[in-house]
């Protein structure tokens, strides 16, 4: 029996700022242990926390980002445990006073779109790191300090599958705001879900179970997948679900448990004495509102409006903020948005799907796909031709686009006398094939557009081609047309 699946995530994204949250060291990844570390971030006594002004910026911009309230006045409080990687004992957060509240994004599965809640966003600074080799366990502190922002959702998630696109649309929008390189493998992206399953109809939560720490999208969503089918059965089977908290090892692809908790934690937050109540001006709060750049969803509407894309095509396009830039540059300057459309999704991405570049490092620039699209466009060379130039350029050639053309002898063949010429050549050559065409066997004339194609070293103008052949055989061009996928 299937019950009702209801999911939350808090997602911890680590701000891109240069140093950390409440000290002058380094916030970048360092494989060396122990190097970036100051009096402040190891909590030695007499060291006194000072807010980063960056750190805080880029907290309200994702939030602003997300569609979040900003309050007046914000606060910073203690949350007390001990653990081997938090030499202080304590961790600088934000509890009942956050810097944002009440956003929302929205998740798109398939064309049907759903808004879901997000409850708070608060900053917090992160612990170290605990390094376990088989005989020792080493602390690195590098981490100690560093900027999070951890995005709290409602419990608006109804599968795994939900819970997986709303990790992702939540990185594409940090993406485009710039606040992170939300880098999962280096772990500025970390995720922690609850999970509780009730009869459908059902207004009451159940008992929640958490899965801690996972970096991938598919971590969230197996794991998930697992707990959710472990409630079901012990909901089934009128088990006593406990409150546990489950890891999840993406070696094994399978969840195990890593503790039971009786009660909640009790954190003893109190206010942090050593930092002053801090409220944010409505003109600095405007200000980066008014900076934050065109957002996925918005993006998409204006490219399905103004070029007139399908949805699966601005899906596609719109989920990395550089692709989008890249098409809407050859689009423009091709002056031909549907042609580009399909361009970059069909050879662009895939090619960066292959070999797993970024768009960045993509060999060729939107100048010179548009000179490719518009090469056809005009005639000059054939959708074939221009595939193969397009991959001579990925391959290393350093020419431009109508330098390969003329040096290579790529141009299309328009002329009619040549490409009549290749017809009389090939029906020469196969008169068998002819009279079959003749005797009404019309597929067997597409024999001749391949053999005219072929003597034309693949660059005659395949319209042209086919047109002529049509003609030859008094059949309509209709007849010889490619079937449509
Ligand atoms: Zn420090």
């Amino acid at each position: 029996m299937k019950y009702e699946c209801v999911i939350g995530l808090e997602v911890h994204v680590q701000l891109a700022t240069a140093t950390k949250l409440f000290c002058a060291c380094p916030n970048h990844f360092t494989r060396e242990p122990n190097v970036n570390v100051c009096p402040v971030c190891l909590g030695l006594p007499g060291s006194l926390p000072t807010i980063n002004a960056e750190a805080l910026r880029l907290g309200v911009k994702a939030a602003l980002a997300l569609d979040a309230e900003i309050p007046p006045v914000m606060k910073f409080a203690r949350k007390h445990y001990y653990y081997p990687d938090l030499p202080k004992g304590i961790q600088i957060s934000q509890y009942e006073e956050p810097v944002a509240v009440r956003g929302a994004l929205e998740i798109n599965d398939n064309g049907e779109k759903r808004r879901i809640g997000i409850t708070r966003a608060h900053f917090e600074e992160d612990a170290g790191k605990l390094i376990h080799s088989q005989a020792v366990s080493n602390v690195d502190l590098n981490r100690t300090g560093t900027p999070l922002l951890e995005i709290v959702s409602e419990p608006d998630l109804r599968s795994p599958r939900e819970a997986r696109l709303y990790l992702e649309m939540l990185r594409t929008i940090l993406l485009y705001a710039a606040v992170s390189d939300c880098n999962m493998e280096e772990g500025s992206l970390r995720c922690d879900a609850n999970i509780s399953v009730r009869e459908f109809g059902d207004a009451r939560l159940g008992v929640k179970n958490e899965i801690k720490n996972m970096n991938s999208f598919r971590a969230v969503e197996n794991s998930l997948t697992l707990v959710y089918e472990e409630l079901c059965r012990q909901k089934a089977d009128r088990e006593n679900i406990r409150q546990v908290t489950w890891g999840y090892s993406l070696d094994t692809g399978k969840i195990f448990q890593m503790r039971v908790k009786e009660d909640a934690n009790d954190y003893r937050y109190f206010p942090e004495p050593d930092l002053p109540p801090l409220s944010l001006s409505r003109a600095m709060v405007d200000e980066i509102r008014a900076a934050l750049p065109e957002l996925p969803a918005a993006k998409e509407a204006r490219f399905q409006r103004e070029y007139h894309l399908t949805a699966y095509e601005t899906g596609i396009l719109v989920a990395d903020r550089s692709l989008a830039d890249y098409y809407e540059a050859v689009a423009t300057a091709a002056n031909a948005p549907k042609e580009a459309a399909n361009w970059v999704i069909n050879e662009v991405a895939r090619t960066l799907n292959e070999s797993g570049l970024t768009i960045k490092d993509f060999p060729l620039a939107p100048a010179q796909l548009a000179d490719l699209i518009g090469g056809v466009r005009d005639k000059k060379i054939n959708q074939p031709t221009a595939k193969k130039v397009l991959q001579m350029i990925i391959d290393g050639d350093k020419r431009e686009v109508a330098a390969i053309v003329a040096q290579d002898h790529l141009a299309q063949v328009n002329d009619t006398g040549a490409i009549a010429a290749a017809l009389a050549a090939a029906e020469a050559k196969n008169p068998a094939a002819a009279a079959e065409v003749r005797g009404g066997k019309t597929p067997a004339a597409m024999w001749f557009v391949g053999q005219i194609m072929g003597q034309l070293q693949g660059q005659g103008d395949p319209a042209a081609v086919t047109q002529i052949v049509a003609a030859h055989f008094g059949l309509p061009p209709e007849a010889l047309a490619k079937k449509k996928k």
